[in-house]
């Protein structure tokens, strides 16, 4: 029998001070229900950690939201859950996603008892017109002086978020932005462009903002410091020192399985995808019921393997085609082949994966990759 991969798990904390003004997430504002969220999810640790009976669990990730703004007390009784219910490996990853403003010693602390041994920052830019701009509530000296915090409480893997694509943002703004951070040592960090959702007060407000060929040009920028700097750039919006890509992030990428827990939290397991409604009210008293509960038809994971491996440096092994979903690799080899020209892709023995300028079109990429399998 073969031994399953083990699972991740994904708690999420859907609490912030404020909302910023380009995001939409499911977060609330009111903390007068943190406590009652809390109780919801350890029970909901529980249930989910019966259900996993026989299964290991290598990675738990806690985001949000901010789970920092839960409160140190709050998060170590999460996790002492989450030890007590679920099978965890010896050196499980464990990631609190933390903001520079809920950041302090006894918050460290109690991660630290709770065995939380990676932190993720909020810190999306250096410069705070920048940071106002978008509704953040900390300043670059705030978010300094968390992640030295972290550093001294022995956090040594540490990973930085940053935005590029800003209103007014220039690519040597961001690239300065990028410095600073990198002087804060971090093992890990992930540069996203801004997208103007709609919902969002900047989607409303519609802001002018870099054009694409500018973005493109920062992105590439991006990409070569963080490679001079030793970074490995292993999917389209993350770059890692050796030995600290996000393992459970890797999991969404590589179609592990995972379990999510709270409001708007996905799961893929057991075959199945599930999620939460985006309502904190019915997790809370238990009405919530998970929806989207089907089986991934093959055509459809098929799908979804080329489409999360080609956001990857690691990209799509052709052998898996063959074995995992039982399809001739052949015509998807042909349009990667065709790709190569003009420097859009690149193969490594039997995988292909995309360039930095090939992520920048991986959209388009996908869709001609997909078609290619549905014919
Ligand atoms: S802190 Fe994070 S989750 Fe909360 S509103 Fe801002 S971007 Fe969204």
């Amino acid at each position: 029998m073969i031994t399953p991969r083990p699972l991740g798990l994904y708690l999420h904390i859907p609490f912030c001070v404020k909302k910023c003004a380009y995001c939409d997430f499911y977060s609330i504002t009111d903390a007068s229900r943190m406590d009652a969220y809390t109780d919801a999810l350890i029970r909901s640790i529980h249930e989910y950690g019966e259900k996993s009976a026989g299964r290991t669990t290598d990675t738990v990730y806690l985001g949000g939201g901010t789970p920092s703004y839960l409160g140190g007390a709050r998060l170590e009784c999460i996790l002492h859950a989450v030890r007590e219910s679920f099978a965890l490996a010896e050196d499980t990853e464990i990631t609190v996603e933390c903001n520079p403003e809920s950041t302090d010693a006894v918050l460290l602390d109690a991660l630290r008892r709770g065995g939380a041994n990676r932190l993720s920052f909020g810190v999306q830019a250096a410069h705070d017109n920048e940071l106002r701009r978008i509704g953040r509530i900390h300043d670059f000296a705030r978010a300094r002086s968390a992640v030295l915090l972290a550093h001294e409480h022995g956090f040594s893997n540490i990973s930085l978020d940053l935005m590029y694509g800003l209103p007014g943002q220039t690519q040597d703004m961001f690239l300065d932005s990028l410095t600073q951070c990198l002087a804060l040592q971090p093992t890990h960090l992930s540069c996203y462009g801004l997208k103007l959702e709609p919902m969002t007060e900047m989607g409303r407000e519609a802001p002018v903002l870099p054009d694409d060929d500018a973005q493109a040009d920062t992105y590439l920028a991006l990409c070569r410091v963080l490679r001079q700097h030793g970074f490995e750039h292993y999917e389209i919006s993350n770059f890692a020192l050796p030995g600290f890509r996000s393992r459970h992030n890797s999991k969404y990428w590589d179609l592990s399985e995972y379990i999510g827990l709270g409001p708007g939290a996905h799961s893929l397991f057991d075959g199945r995808r599930f999620a939460f409604p985006r309502d904190i009210a019915g997790f809370t008293d238990g009405t919530a019921a998970v929806r989207n509960e089907e089986e991934v038809p093959d055509f459809e994971r098929q799908n979804e393997y080329l489409m999360l491996r080609l956001r990857t440096s690691d990209g799509v092994e052709l052998r898996d085609l063959e074995e995992r979903y039982h399809v001739d690799p052949a015509p998807y080899e042909a349009v990667f082949r065709a790709l190569a020209k003009p420097g859009l892709t690149e193969q490594n023995g039997t995988r292909w994966h995309l360039t930095d300028a090939g992520f920048l079109v991986s959209n388009s990429i996908i869709n001609m990759i997909t078609d290619a399998a549905s014919r």
